[in-house]
Parts: C-alpha cells; structure tokens; sequence
C-alpha cells in the first residue's frame, strides 16, 4: 500500500481559495491518524489566472492533473472575466471534458442541528444523490454556438443538445451501481429517478429509452422517471422521498442549485466529476464574488468533497485507511453541528470559514482518538 498520495490541488477563484485552505488544513490534521502524507501540489488556474496571463488552464497544469491520484478543485470563473463570445472563463467544464468525468455525483443531505427551509419535519430526513451526465447533453454545445447573421447583424443563435446511447447508458449504469451500493449500506431497497423532458424532445425521449434499458439490466432497483419541471416540484415537495437521481447535463446544472438550498445553500452541497480513470471533487459552489475576499464562506461542502475524494481513492487503491479517512470527517462534520457550537454565516450565525474549519479540524481530532 502507497504511503503517499498525490493530489492536484486547484484552488482557484474568489472564495474557492478560501475554502481550499479550510481542505489542506483538514487533510494535514488527518494525516497521523491515517498513516497516510498527501502530497498537495497546488496549481495556478482560472479567471483570474486567465487575467494574468492570457491562459485559464495551461498544459502544465492538465499534464500534472493527469499524473495526480486525484485532483481537488476549489472554484473559478469571475463574473467579469469573459471570453470573446461572451461566456465566462469556466475551466471546470474543459477539465471534465478533457479527462472525461462523465458522472457529477452531487450527494444531499441535512445535518442534524442545522435548519433547512423547508418546514415539513420529514425535511430533516432528506439524503439522495442527484448524479449529472456532465460531458454531453446541452452543455455539449459549449464552444459551438452556431450564431447566424443577415446583413452583418446576428439574428439566430442555434446551441445544440447531444444525447448519445454511449453517454447515456454509462450514466444510467453508473446511477444504478451507485442505488445498489447505497442500499447495501443502508439496508434497504434502492431507486433511481430518472429526470427528463421526453414529452417534448425526442433527444430525451431516447434518452429515457436508454434509461429504461439500463433499469431491465438491475432489477433488484426500483426505477421511475420524471418530467425535469414536476421534478422541480417534488424536489421542494417532499425531497425526503428520492433516493438516486439522473439527469442531462443542463438539468442536472440547475438542479443542483435547488438542491443545496432545501439543506441550506451552497455551502452545504459537495460533489464529485469522476470518469473510469480521473476523479476531480469539488463544492458544488461557484466563486460567490458577493462574499469572497471577507472570510464568510461556509467550507462545509469543500470539507465533504475532500471526504468523497478520499472514498473515491479507497474503491480505487483499495486502500482502506482512505474510506476511514473520509468517515472521520463526515463524523467530525455531523458532530460541530449537531452540538450547536458551529453555525456558518450562511446559515445567519456567527461562524466564517475559519471558526468552521477549526472545529471541524479539532473535532476530528478529538473524534478520532476516542
Ligand atoms: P457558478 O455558476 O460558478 O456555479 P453561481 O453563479 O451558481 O456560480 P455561486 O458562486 O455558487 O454562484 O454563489 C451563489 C450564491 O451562494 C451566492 O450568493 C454566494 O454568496 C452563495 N454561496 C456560494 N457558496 C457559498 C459558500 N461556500 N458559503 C456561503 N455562501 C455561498
């Protein structure tokens, strides 16, 4: 078994630096109770990177992603900063692309001690995954805008879907792995919902099709689907209900918004872009340019995308000390809220980055040497 990992660490734009520092520090305090050294290798990269120097990713920076065991990513893109066709520098999406991290697995959940909008009590029990197909659907169009112009004037702009039997059965397989796995843990039956728009599109139309091949392949899982604009619905409804979900990529983009705020913002909602060789594990969050730069950002969902990443290294080497790496900050995460002395400014309290991070820090110390 490896003594160290490698992990690309790319912190990135506004408060993705802020919250990157409240990850290493995590990492370093999990280190002697593991017996494992990550080796962080931090990397220039982004908006504002672009702004410097004219490149938002450089080669370098893929090259070493590639050689990495796993690559941490914090967020990027400025409003402001802006390409010639006018879309923001979002160097997260040519990662995905590049090493083809076709899942985005955004996990969601409540923690005890915290409050959620929502004021059904069964809210407190919401915890589903929603996994996005991330390398094709409408963002595929990303880069091939096809704008048409009559007399010099721009009067139609075309940006086309793509839903492959490729793309989709892969997503669909790997959302039924993930209902298999989680029901295994938790003793219950699984189920994927899958979430589309096949009444109008024929591209989703097929899609469903492909999902519904995939649902005849794992009969043991309970499948459904769902128009993506009811799903908007009984996602604010009754969440408690979902245990797995797939989508296309654009869905699965606005959806995730939603999702973080029933367990109360960005700041909660880790997520992982994992492919079959590349994992890259991120917050779910952007840059947030309103808060960035004043301490207040929750690193809450750059903490658990840390315990996904090491998860995810555990399936992938093996290695066991990883997985329990990746419970004792779950642990220590559930226990400074669940105690009550943590509530981030997000939630309206008192607490920044660096009171969440000290405590999630000192309570994974306390935790794992009881
Ligand atoms: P992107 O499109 O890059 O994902 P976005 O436009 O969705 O970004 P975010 O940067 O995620 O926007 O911010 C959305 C809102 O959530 C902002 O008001 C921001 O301050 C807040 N927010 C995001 N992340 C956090 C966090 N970690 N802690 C507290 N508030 C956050």
């Amino acid at each position: 078994m490896k003594s160290t990992y490698q992990i690309a660490v790319l912190p990135g734009d506004g408060i993705g630096n802020e919250v990157m520092q409240a990850a290493a520090a995590l990492l370093q305090a999990l280190e002697p109770r593991i017996g494992i050294h990550f080796a962080l290798e931090w990397h220039k990269a982004g908006a504002q990177h672009y702004l410097d120097t004219g490149v938002s990713l450089p080669e370098s920076v893929l090259r070493a992603c590639e050689q990495a065991d796993a690559i941490l990513f914090g967020a990027m893109g400025l409003p402001h900063v802006r390409g010639a066709d006018g879309t923001e520098i979002i160097p997260q999406l040519d990662l995905r692309f590049h090493f083809d991290l076709y899942a985005g697995v955004r996990p969601i959940r409540t923690f005890k001690g915290l409050p959620t909008p929502l004021s059904h009590p069964k809210a407190q029990n919401i915890d589903f995954v929603l996994v996005r197909e991330n390398t094709e659907g409408l963002f595929y169009a990303r880069g091939r805008g096809d704008v048409r112009s009559v007399d010099g004037i721009e009067t139609e702009v075309y940006d086309t879907m793509k839903i492959s039997r490729h793309g989709t059965a892969r997503i669909c397989e790997f959302a039924f792995k993930l209902a298999e796995r989680r029901a295994a843990t938790k003793g219950r039956e699984g189920r994927v919902t899958n979430v589309d728009k096949a009444n109008v599109f024929a591209s989703m139309a097929f899609w469903r099709k492909v999902f519904e091949e995939s649902a005849a392949a794992h009969p043991g899982v309970a499948a459904d689907n769902a128009y993506v604009d009811a799903m908007a619905l009984n996602l604010v409804m009754k969440p408690w209900t979902y245990d797995v979900m797939v989508t296309e990529n654009m869905f699965g983009d606005i959806l995730s918004d939603l999702i973080a705020a029933l367990v109360g913002g960005m700041g909660m909602a880790p997520s992982g872009d994992i492919g079959d060789k590349h994992g890259l594990f991120q917050p779910a969050h952007g840059t947030a340019p309103d808060i960035a730069g004043q301490g207040k950002a929750n690193p809450t969902a750059m903490l658990l995308s840390t315990a996904m990443m090491l998860d995810w290294l555990a399936d992938h080497s093996g290695d066991t000390r990883l997985a329990d790496g990746a419970a004792m900050i779950e642990r220590a995460v559930e226990h400074v809220f669940a105690n009550g002395s943590v509530r981030p400014m997000e939630f309206g309290g008192p607490h920044g980055t660096a009171d969440v991070t000290r405590a999630v820090v000192g309570a994974l110390k306390a935790k794992a040497a009881t």
